[in-house]
């Protein structure tokens, strides 16, 4: 029996409201869009959140032996400030404001997302496509979608006619709005811009003079909008019905309410089957987001220089503090929770570098009752994972088996009475649901807990990986020489972390 009929994964689905059952479209095989940034300012902690979230789920599926296709995008036009149809590019703005070609903008976020994904040890999405590289598939998704009567065009602009598509639909399906109302509301409105009815959204917009990213078209030379990109690319990648959507609880509407209807429009289905939403990093209760100037980026985070933080934290710690809340709850921002889960990271740490040192399983006289215990402790860490990805069960588990090594190391008579195979089975879970699930890589601490120290090392770790990462070797070489040279020891760690070790 492979790991996932043995633990059946139930997801909660934003579509129907229902914790389900998760039934692949094709057995063995998941298929996952989810939603990428849009590359024009640095990620914050927040958005890390949504897109650890996905890692963590993915990871799972992969651990319990699903062969995942796993794609997740770069938003590299058409998202308009204040995420609206009318105005300027968020791109273009960044790209005017600092003088730089709109490309060099989406070179410069997407180089720095990558560091930021990997700094968290987030997995690289399987297939990550850019809204640039398919315009073609989006001109032709417009085509289908007016061909099928559900959008117009008007003075060189496509939108797509929620109105039409309602009176054979459900527009609000997904978010719950009640679009009927909206609709008998918004009705005296029309006339006052292009669209037919406010509720409308962009397909394809005409580029305004001065607009700085136009491409042709049937309609004009002009910018695909927002929520087309998604539709376009799940489907090139996925096809018409795929397995798993997931994005940010902000993203279900109008965002995702919009892809489903576009899908509907063009592809009568509505694309995936399971729409999963993570919920919001706050801070005071307040959503973290660019524009309430309450997130930190990364590197704020590791060195503490950011009024909110009172001293520096290092990945695996912030990794650990989002896993200790369940993926569809909100998660708050605080120090005192950075510094639980500090504690927390290093106690599971602690546990899996004690197996190394424990005595043989199964030396003594078997008690199949303990061992069957214990075997029972890694099952349900496995089922807590299984139930709508549950980290926070999950870790509860860990840390049950955690106190069973400790016990083991104090009295090794104990461990004499596990048999074999259930110490390896508890032993090879344990360590896999920490490191491949969970994504935990082990930070070696610095010695004499000296927080500027390891706030200063992380800095330079950093350094080093993007070094490493634009090939500039002889810099990565010289910063791990010179450390060398003071007592210090980096270690590159399997799954692309980096530790440090003070001689
Ligand atoms: P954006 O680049 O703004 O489109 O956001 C990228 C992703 O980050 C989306 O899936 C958002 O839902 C998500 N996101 C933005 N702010 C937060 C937050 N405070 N907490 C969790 N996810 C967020
Ligand atoms: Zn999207």
């Amino acid at each position: 029996m492979s790991l996932y009929e043995a633990f059946p994964v139930s997801l909660t689905n934003s579509l129907t409201k229902q914790k389900e059952k998760f039934e692949p479209l094709v057995p063995g095989h998941v298929g996952m869009y989810v939603c990428g940034p849009t590359v024009y300012s640095d990620v914050h902690l927040g958005n890390v959140r949504t897109f650890m979230s996905f890692d963590v789920i993915t990871r799972y599926f992969r651990y319990l032996g699903y062969k995942v296709r796993y794609v997740r995008n770069i938003t590299d036009v058409g998202h308009l400030v204040g995420d609206v149809d009318e105005g300027e590019d968020k791109i273009a703005k960044k790209a005017r404001l600092e003088a730089l070609e709109p490309m060099e903008v989406v070179q410069k976020y997407t180089n720095g997302f990558h560091d930021v994904m990997r700094l968290f040890n987030i997995v690289a999405p399987s297939i990550e496509p850019t809204a640039t590289g398919h315009l073609v598939e989006q001109i032709e998704f417009i085509r289908q979608l007016m061909d099928n009567g559900f959008a117009y065009e008007k003075a060189g602009s496509v939108y797509f006619n929620v109105r039409k598509y309602n009176e054979t639909h459900h527009y609000g399906e997904l978010s719950g709005r009640n679009v009927d109302e909206m609709l008998s509301n918004t009705r005296n409105l029309t006339g006052q811009d292009q669209k037919e009815d406010p509720l409308d959204f962009a397909l394809w917009k005409k580029a305004e003079d001065g607009h700085l990213m136009h491409w042709p078209s049937p309609w004009s030379e002009g910018f695909p909008g927002w929520h087309l990109e998604c539709s376009a690319m799940s489907t090139k990648y996925l096809g018409t019905t795929f397995d798993i959507h997931g994005g940010g609880m902000d993203l279900k509407f109008p965002h995702h309410e919009a892809e489903i209807a576009q899908n509907k429009g063009c592809n009568h289905e509505g694309g995936a089957q399971y729409w999963l939403h993570g919920n919001m990093l706050t801070v005071n209760g307040r959503k973290m987001a660019k524009s309430e100037g309450n997130g930190f980026t990364p590197e704020e985070l590791l060195t503490g220089n950011h009024k909110l933080l009172e001293r520096g934290y290092s990945a695996m710690t912030v990794r650990f503090f989002m896993l200790m809340s369940h993926y569809g709850s909100t998660l708050d921002f605080s120090n005192e929770a950075l510094q639980a889960a500090e504690k927390g990271y290093k106690r599971l740490t602690a546990g899996l570098m004690l197996l190394d040192k424990l005595p043989p399983a199964g030396t003594g006289t078997t008690d199949l009752k303990k061992s069957e215990a214990l075997k029972a402790l890694a099952d349900q860490a496995l089922t807590n994972m299984s139930d709508d990805f549950n980290t926070s069960k999950t870790l509860a588990s860990l840390f049950e088996i955690v106190g069973k090594i400790n016990t083991f190391y104090q009295n090794p008579s104990e461990i004499a009475q596990i048999d074999t195979d259930s110490w390896d089975y508890v032993t090879q879970h344990f360590s896999g649901i920490i490191k491949d699930v969970l994504g935990l890589t082990v930070e070696t601490e610095a010695t004499g807990n000296n927080q500027l120290l390891d706030g200063t090392l992380n800095v330079l770790i950093e350094l080093r990986k993007h070094a490493k990462f634009s090939q500039n070797y002889e810099l990565s070489d010289k910063i791990r020489d010179d450390l060398k040279a003071v007592g210090v020891q980096l270690k590159d760690e399997k799954g692309g972390g980096m530790s440090y070790n003070i001689d």
